[in-house]
């Protein structure tokens, strides 16, 4: 039996998350116990830790989650030698990278540039500087801004966000860069941009902030030695992220899975016959439309009202070698509840949660980790722990969120943000691809559930969530 997705779509509203330390005690105590459910426990416990201590780059708790993993791992014969690696890494090294996220920008890259040490006088040696990785030219060509570095520029050296105030009428689109730079007076002004400025942010963090008093349809890109940045200053500084220049972005591999199906009808609604199952195939269908209209190739998970397990879900998309993986559930609580105050979108992407229900939820799901173990428990879960694929599982929930969002406020009032959140869905654990999991709306809502269950709701709903993917294959090439 699988356990069904719709047991995490309750999971919501007020969280309240445990301590780190708490988790790890927890952990250590099962580990000791001579049963193997509660070893079980443990491995799954000192797993979620390992990953909550990435994203929150603690290198200590990484060490100690590392240790819990491969000594729990051993006792329940499970292979542990990627963890067994990453411990004998950290035992080597005190220098960790670390992760980074949209909102904390901080480099995934090892230290690149060894700084001169203060020495005795009397040593012989010589103190050599090393840069290994820095600029060696930035100029603008036309409308082009083009930045040169010393070596090939690799995507996980760049970190790029934005700071929009609408009501400032500031919006500054940011590019943290792990290199150095050696020259420092760059001349980049550049009319109509307010500001553009390069400069050494960090010891091993070039920054580079263009700043424009309108939103920029900013787009850039990698070239071997280069970073090409076109802030979209040659049109009009007033136009929005144009979505409607097709032909210059990449087409891409989107699968899409519509939630439950079959026996499973997912959520239920406040009335009978509104079941979640049917509401997100509508729109998953509308999305795939919408999508194959603009060039992409897509791929539903189901294209009828059928049960498909969990993990083939994943599965298909890792067959198709999808670029991104987005799935689609509706939300509920119980009857019992507050039903007219539950209501909103939220969009998940994997990462371990902070919360005690969410924990217990992911405990439950993941004894399945049991049984699967062999299919994907080694390969894909280590595989998500790639910082990077979380990290773009994360810019991509906060692209379709907001997206979707905008989307809808154009037409609709009471659209409320339920917020991009971490939850440790089954769903997306195998994904090999930044994944997604989008909550639409409570269905046990009366107002969100009359809206669902429209055909205009859903298209206009699934629009926002093609103009978030649009979004996300725009800044993330
Ligand atoms: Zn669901």
């Amino acid at each position: 039996m699988i356990v069904r997705l719709l047991l995490l779509c309750f999971l919501s509203l007020s969280l309240y998350g445990a301590s780190n330390a708490d988790l790890l005690k927890r952990a250590d105590a099962a580990l000791k116990s001579s049963k193997k459910s509660a070893v079980f426990t443990a491995y799954n416990g000192y797993k979620n830790l390992y990953l909550k201590a990435l994203i929150e780059s603690d290198t200590v708790l990484q060490k100690k989650a590392l240790k819990g993993i491969v000594a729990s791992g051993k006792k329940l014969h499970i292979d542990v030698s990627e963890y067994q690696k990453k411990l004998s890494k950290h035992l080597q090294s005190a220098v960790k990278p670390v992760i980074s996220t949209p909102q904390v920008k901080r480099f995934v890259k090892p230290v690149s540039v060894t700084k001169p040490t203060i020495k005795p006088e009397n040593t012989k040696k010589k103190i050599k500087i090393i840069h290994t990785h820095s600029i060696t030219k930035a100029q603008w060509k036309g409308n082009e801004l083009v930045i040169t570095f010393s070596k090939n520029l690799t995507k996980n050296r760049v970190n790029y966000f934005k700071l929009e105030d609408a009501a400032k009428k500031s919006y500054r689109y940011i590019f943290d860069i792990h290199t150095s730079l050696l020259e420092k007076n760059y001349n980049l002004r550049k009319t109509p941009l307010k500001r553009v400025s390069l400069s050494q942010y960090k010891r091993n963090t070039v920054r580079l902030v263009i700043e424009s008093t309108t939103r920029l349809p900013l787009r850039f890109w990698y070239k071997q030695k280069q970073l090409l940045i076109k802030p979209g200053i040659a049109k009009s500084v007033h136009q929005n992220v144009s979505l409607k220049k097709e032909e210059l972005l990449p087409k891409k591999t989107i699968v899409i899975d519509p939630g439950h199906g079959g026996k499973d009808s997912g959520a239920v609604g406040y009335k009978k016959n509104i079941y979640e199952k049917n509401i997100v195939f509508h729109i998953s269908k509308e999305l795939a439309a919408i999508l194959r209209k603009r060039g992409h190739r897509v791929h539903l998970t189901r294209t009828r009202d059928s049960f498909v397990k969990l993990h083939k879900r994943t599965e298909y998309a890792n067959k198709k070698k999808a670029d991104i993986f987005i799935s689609i559930h509706a939300n509920a609580i119980p009857r019992s509840g507050k039903i007219h105050q539950a209501y909103g979108i939220e969009t998940y992407f994997l990462s371990p949660s902070n919360s005690k229900r969410a924990e217990r939820v992911a405990a439950k799901e993941n004894i399945k980790d049991m049984d699967n173990m062999n299919r994907f428990g080694k390969d894909s879960f280590l595989n998500f722990l790639n910082r990077e694929k979380i990290l773009a599982s994360n810019k991509l929930s906060i692209d379709l969120q907001q997206s979707v969002l905008r989307a809808l406020r154009k037409h609709y009032s009471k659209i409320k943000d339920g917020g991009v959140r971490k939850g440790p869905f089954w769903v997306l654990v195998g994904a090999q691809m930044p994944a997604a999991l989008v909550e639409v709306g409570f269905v046990s809502n009366p107002m969100e559930a009359k809206r669902l269950m429209n055909r205009t709701y859903q298209k206009r709903l699934a629009q926002g969530l093609a103009e978030g993917i649009e979004r996300y294959f725009l800044k993330n090439p």
